[in-house]
């Protein structure tokens, strides 16, 4: 293989550090994507280099995930945790990085694959630059956020102006559904380039483990009804509206419901207003008998959580996929989400679990009341939603559809000065 084909990419993360414990304030479903997608590249032959932004001291500059696979961390700002809000400004800093970073390293990224706003305007950088070829992968779109939040942030203009230049000038945008795809073509543009590879899920992991050992393990009895959250908190996120479902539920002030809201961080990160808000709720409404919040769940544990449960709920007043909703399915338990975005695409409802509208306590009380009380139908549901997963959203899928891509767009470089001496 010459050097203009080699198998290498770069994937840009500037806020979502592949390399940290996820779960924490805003580490969440983009750290995973670009660790997973990276290590699933890396068994498939691709030179994988993922870049992030160092945000301590403390932190290693490079961590080597496999031979093949590793993180880089780039200073950019100060060496402490930036909302991503306030990180356009440090921007130029971890573009002049990372060209020193190739300098030193003797390599040309002619391919990167951006994830996030800021990250694609890192990528579009290097396009002016050294003519890279930018695959990008929104995550969230500002113009879906704006409409759903109250207070808009100072960032948005920018925002909104690179996602829609990004999405015009980047070789391939990757949509994780069609949702996404049909809310970039109706509010950010109508040209570029859009293909749909949806996000994946480690369905090893997920789905090795049985219920009741799962049960055993976390101490919980067979003939309980258990209710879980998986996710950050964020007001996004919806955790109030599950809470105040639960209240409503018909198995309320029974011994056997339980309620367990899982992830969050420490007290005094940012994350911790909104656990601080919902403790607040759960003591408010005198749930906290049946309720409990064990914080941050590692990936080795999750499995067992989702096996234990018997309906994870994902709430969120928007999601641009979720990855919790297949994490939970290919555990073989059915799911109760908000009916928006990525999750009218993965979840279906009456097969794989339930869709109700955003924000809606009564309909999340009833459709959650309609798994708990069916346990053949919630089995059915579950059997269901794995073989959906199974069939859709396993990383390696994920990961060879990229390696397609990746490869087309290569093979494209490769031709290009060819074409241009004739
Ligand atoms: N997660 C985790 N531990 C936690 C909470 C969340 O590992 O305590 C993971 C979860 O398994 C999922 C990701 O964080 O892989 C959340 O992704 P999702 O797309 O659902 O939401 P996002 O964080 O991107 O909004």
């Amino acid at each position: 293989m010459n050097a203009t084909t080699e198998k290498r990419i770069a994937l840009i993360s500037v806020h979502g550090d592949p390399a940290v414990e996820i779960g924490k304030e805003e580490a969440g479903g983009q750290n995973v994507y670009v660790r997973q997608v990276g290590e699933a590249l890396a068994q498939l032959g691709w030179q994988v280099d993922m870049f992030t932004r160092k945000v301590s001291e403390a932190q290693d500059t490079i961590v080597q995930h496999n031979q093949n696979c590793r993180t880089i961390r780039f200073k950019a700002g100060p060496l402490e945790f930036v909302p991503r809000d306030n990180l356009f400004t440090y921007l130029p800093e971890f573009v002049e990085n990372l060209l020193k970073f190739q300098k030193e390293n003797g390599i040309r990224y002619q391919l990167v694959h951006t994830n996030y706003w800021h990250s694609s305007w890192v990528g579009m950088q290097l396009k002016t630059i050294q003519k890279s070829k930018q695959v990008h992968t929104y995550h969230s779109l500002g113009a879906v956020k704006y409409n759903t939040i109250e207070k808009i942030p100072l960032v948005a203009s920018q925002r909104l102006a690179v996602e829609k230049e990004v999405l015009e000038t980047a070789e391939r945008i990757v949509a994780t559904s069609p949702q996404e795809q049909q809310h970039m073509r109706s509010l950010v543009s109508t040209k570029g380039n859009i293909d749909i590879i949806p996000c994946g899920t480690d369905i090893r992991r997920f789905g090795s483990v049985e219920r009741t050992a799962a049960r055993t393990e976390l101490g919980i009895n067979p003939e309980d009804k258990v209710v879980l959250y998986v996710g950050r908190f964020d007001p996004r996120k919806g955790i109030e509206t599950l809470v105040r479902a639960v209240r409503e539920s018909k198995l309320y002030g029974s011994k056997n419901l339980k309620l367990i809201i899982g992830g969050g961080s420490t007290p005094g990160n940012s994350d911790g207003i909104e656990r601080d808000r919902i403790e607040g709720i759960i003591q408010e409404l005198g749930m906290s008998d049946f309720t409990s919040l064990p914080g941050r769940l590692s990936q080795e544990i999750l499995p067992t959580y989702y096996a234990a449960a018997d309906v994870c709920v994902v709430p969120s007043h928007y999601e641009p996929f979720g990855l919790v909703a297949i994490e939970a399915m290919a555990s073989g338990t059915p799911v109760v989400a908000s009916d928006v975005g990525g999750l009218q695409f993965t979840v279906v409802d009456e097969e794989t679990g339930l869709l109700a509208p955003p924000q809606n306590v009564i309909a999340f009380a009833k459709a959650i009341d309609r798994i708990l009380s069916n346990p053949e139908w919630r089995d059915q549901l579950g059997k269901a939603g794995r073989k959906r997963v199974i069939e859709n959203f396993s990383w390696d899928g994920v990961a060879h559809q990229l390696s397609e891509l990746y490869t087309q767009l290569l093979q494209q470089t490769a031709k290009e000065p060819v074409l241009a001496t004739k």
